[in-house]
């Protein structure tokens, strides 16, 4: 099989689909890898680390969608990609079609056999392709906060880890799954004083196992909501309620009982944001002021480190493409319901049901 890998080319997305070592693991199993010249440069990867290899390099786009039995990308294809997918041939990238008709329809359209990597699922019920970048975003939100805090960016003026003598920054987490835990541990490491608040027992009962002592654990109510935040220095949202918005859990009143210039760092902006005064920021621009409270609500956090997301990223893809090259998508997905959960559509069939109920449409 020729695994084919373009250049991204949606604004601000520096990740590859294709790192060289997955490309390398691809060749190993008797396949062919071609890349689109500079599609490994945002993260890191020139040319030559793919055909020291033994990959092919592509001059352009075209080239790439034109030969390839199977392509692999980060991001959903944009509409000058969709214009070259076709029939026969498999798309294993993000998709997120639900809130995207005009995607929707022109992968149907193309009759591709698309694979979504955020709808993959794991024996525990997670989600293995959305995980990596959870854990991105996780470590960077106090990273990013730690630097919002400082005065010159509008912040509070409060170290994270304070020093011998001056107390250490008050950071609240709410939401306790990938991201929460990633950015509390992160936190925690920086030495700042934690607390996670979640509304699942058994999810704070295992928080409260591996990390009672690192940071502490409290049950997401209204009131020890509001009771955490007039203490904070930093407030991280990180909750998810899987296929619906976010829930506004501190409204824009509640900005005034807070301590001035205190930060709020949205990770779940890309679900609309947890903070009723969130609105998604880039990284050109990623802070604003509002009621003398800062908020970071950057939508892509990983784009930030491209190179460890694109390697983090490959390492959850690999098993499945390898997969997916090996024993071709039929065989790949009859195996593997997991993988079979990603199939989102096929020769102009939509397979995916959750995609059809959110767009109104047979599935
Ligand atoms: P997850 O499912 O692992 O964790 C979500 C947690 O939220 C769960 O523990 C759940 O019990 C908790 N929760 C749900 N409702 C709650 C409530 N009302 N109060 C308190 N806790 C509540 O999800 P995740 O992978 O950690 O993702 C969290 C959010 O981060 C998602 O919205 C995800 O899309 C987003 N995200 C954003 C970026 C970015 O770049 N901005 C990157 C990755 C993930």
């Amino acid at each position: 099989m020729l695994v084919g890998c373009p250049k991204e080319i949606k604004p601000q997305e520096f990740r590859v689909g294709l790192t060289p070592a997955a490309a390398a693991e691809v060749i190993a199993h008797g396949h062919k890898v071609l890349v689109q010249t500079g599609a490994g440069i945002g993260s890191g990867f020139p040319d030559n680390d793919y055909t020291d290899i033994g990959a092919q390099i592509a001059p352009d786009a075209d080239s790439v969608f034109d030969d390839a039995d199977m392509i692999v990308k980060v991001k959903e294809p944009q509409a000058a990609e969709r214009k070259m997918l076709r029939q026969g041939q498999v798309l294993f990238t993000y998709l997120h079609l639900a809130p995207d008709p005009d995607q929707t329809r022109d992968l149907l359209h193309s009759g591709v056999t698309a694979i979504a990597y955020e709808t993959v699922t794991d024996r525990a019920g997670g989600l293995p392709l959305l995980a990596p970048m959870s854990e991105v975003a996780g470590k960077l939100a106090p990273q990013v906060g730690a630097w919002t805090l400082q005065k010159a960016n509008g912040g509070r003026g409060v170290l994270m880890g304070g020093v011998p003598g001056v107390g250490p920054a008050r950071v609240v987490v709410i939401g306790g799954g990938v991201v929460g835990t990633h950015a509390a541990k992160v936190a925690a490491g920086m030495g700042a004083d934690v607390t996670v608040l979640d509304r699942s027992l058994p999810r704070m009962r295992y928080l409260d196992d591996v990390f009672g002592g690192t940071f502490k654990t409290q049950f997401a109510s209204g009131t020890n909501i509001a009771e955490q935040i007039a203490q904070a220095d930093m407030v991280v949202g990180a909750v998810l309620i899987p296929g619906a918005a976010a829930p506004k859990l501190i409204t824009k009143a509640q900005l005034s009982t807070m301590k001035p210039a205190a930060v709020l760092v949205d990770v779940a902006i890309d679900q609309g944001g947890c903070f009723e005064t969130s609105r998604a920021t880039t990284h050109q621009d990623p802070i604003y002021d509002v009621d003398g409270i800062m908020h970071y609500c950057v939508a892509n956090m990983p784009g930030a480190v491209a190179r460890t997301s694109t390697i983090a990223l490959g390492n959850a893809t690999l098993p499945f493409l390898l997969a997916l090259a090996d024993k071709g998508w039929r065989q790949a997905i009859v195996d593997d319901p997991h993988l079979r959960a990603g199939l989102s559509t096929h020769e102009g069939i939509l397979t995916s049901p959750p995609v059809g109920e959110a767009l109104n449409l047979e599935a």
